[in-house]
């Protein structure tokens, strides 16, 4: 088998891969470093999928974290449509679907997630989608047209921003959901209820604590079945029941996984393997803001892990210690931005009126910021941020500053 050396394999072609060559690029010059990703495209943003490419609004190109030639005009190896097939922790070589084997110096370990699937009566039936990639994405968007009614199943974002992005393409959505509200295991029911009467609003069907049990027709989808006996036609499903790290090829390797079935890190993103390194969806470290293991499939944290493993390939020592940030978009209705996650919260505080569309949502544990949403007001995720980069006990006086529309949060930010 022909063999080779680089200082620096990337495993996967996905954000956190590209985030991590470009920082490895500019602190060493001269280094030579190999992406292996084992889709067609070079490695490009996720979000899109659901959003402004579902919608046709803008294309393939403008998904790309780096044009193509980037890669080359950094001196960065990227190889696309091909897969590390095995991994040899202690011999540091990667055997690869080209049959080639790659020797490295250090290694990113970032091969994302994989959709979770559900396995129902009827799932082989046409016109049922999982969304993950761009190309899902396409096949979506090309069946649009024979499709009025689209099914959603799962009340967490894929479900509600894919649910948005049609409806406004004036397709007739519903969304299919074992909990009571959408949202409702991240954010907590208050806020999980206005998403419900956003969606509703704008046509969005809720069926609500229901269980999918199977879907019906004969070739392609008629039909989506619930446990409890509702069928709700469907010419077009989607499915958003989560995602699971893709561990195969660490747990082929003998590396150390955690609870979350993510590759275990420390907090400087390091494997069990010396030498190697995960970040992005794959990722599940020692988090000193959380005080435990954390694995989030975040944009914001693909990237920024990225970062960090690679000032640590190159031998700096930096704990992972940026607070993990999400957005959302639905449709142009609502952009919610969170930071947390909160793990549990024994206090909520909103600032503002819901109903107005412009308010933050905070989550406290023991007088603590544990996480915090907002809606139109950036800023305060700004102080949300800060205050659980802190950890500080806030005061009642200090809390209540949190639900007050008018409060200048600064105060609460400044040092003494
Ligand atoms: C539809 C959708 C919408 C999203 N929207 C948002 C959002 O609005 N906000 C937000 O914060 N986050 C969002 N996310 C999450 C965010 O995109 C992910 O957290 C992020 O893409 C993770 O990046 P990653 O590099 O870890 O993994 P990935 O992007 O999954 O990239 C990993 C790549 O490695 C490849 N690979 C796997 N195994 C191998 C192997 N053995 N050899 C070679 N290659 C391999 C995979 O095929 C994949 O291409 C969204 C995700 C999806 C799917």
């Amino acid at each position: 088998m022909p063999e080779r050396h680089v200082d620096y394999l990337l495993i996967g072609g996905g954000l956190a891969s590209a985030s991590a060559a470009e920082r490895l690029r500019e602190l060493e010059p001269d280094a030579s470093i190999t992406i292996v990703g084992r889709e067609s495209d070079p490695p490009y943003h996720r979000p899109p999928c659901s959003k402004s490419f579902l919608a046709g609004k803008e294309g393939r190109e403008a998904t790309y974290v780096q044009q193509p030639e980037w890669y080359a005009q950094q001196g960065i190896e990227l190889l696309t449509r091909t897969s590390v097939s095995a991994l040899d922790a202690a011999a540091k070589c990667a055997s690869l679907s080209t049959r080639e084997q790659i020797r490295f110096g250090k290694a990113l370990l970032a091969p994302g997630a994989n959709v979770r699937r559900l396995p129902v009566a009827g799932d082989d039936l046409d016109g049922i989608h999982y969304l993950r990639t761009l190309g899902n994405s396409e096949a979506i968007r090309a069946e649009l047209e024979q499709a009025e009614r689209v099914v959603m199943i799962g009340g967490s974002y894929i479900g509600c921003e894919v649910a948005a992005t049609l409806s406004s393409l004036g397709k007739r959505c519903a969304i299919v959901m074992l909990e009571q509200v959408p949202f409702e295991r991240t954010f907590g029911a208050r806020v999980g209820a206005h998403f419900a009467q956003l969606l509703a609003d704008h046509g969005v069907e809720l069926h609500r604590a229901e269980q999918l049990s199977g879907f019906l027709g004969e070739g392609r989808v008629q039909a989506v079945q619930t446990a409890s006996g509702k069928e709700i036609a469907a010419e077009l499903v989607v499915i958003g029941a989560g995602a699971v790290p893709e561990a195969r090829l660490a747990r082929s390797a003998g590396l150390a996984l955690g609870r979350s079935g993510g590759v275990r890190c420390s907090c400087k993103l390091e494997t069990s393997a010396p030498g190697i390194y995960a970040a992005g969806d794959i990722c599940e470290y020692d988090s000193k803001l959380h005080g435990a293991a954390m694995r989030i499939e975040h944009w914001d944290v693909a990237h920024n892990q990225g970062l960090v493993a690679a000032e640590n390939m190159v031998g700096r020592a930096c704990d992972y210690e940026v607070v993990p940030y999400f957005f959302s978009d639905l449709a142009d209705w609502a952009s919610l931005e969170y930071v947390g996650p909160a793990r549990e919260w024994d206090e909520e505080l909103t600032r503002g009126q819901m109903a107005s569309g412009a308010f933050s949502h905070w989550y406290l544990k023991e007088g603590r910021v544990a996480g915090a949403l907002a809606l139109g007001r950036s800023e305060d995720i700004d102080v949300a941020r800060a205050l659980l980069a802190d950890g500080r006990q806030l005061d009642p006086e200090q809390r209540a500053l949190l639900g007050d529309e008018d409060a200048d949060l600064s105060v609460l930010t400044r040092a003494d």
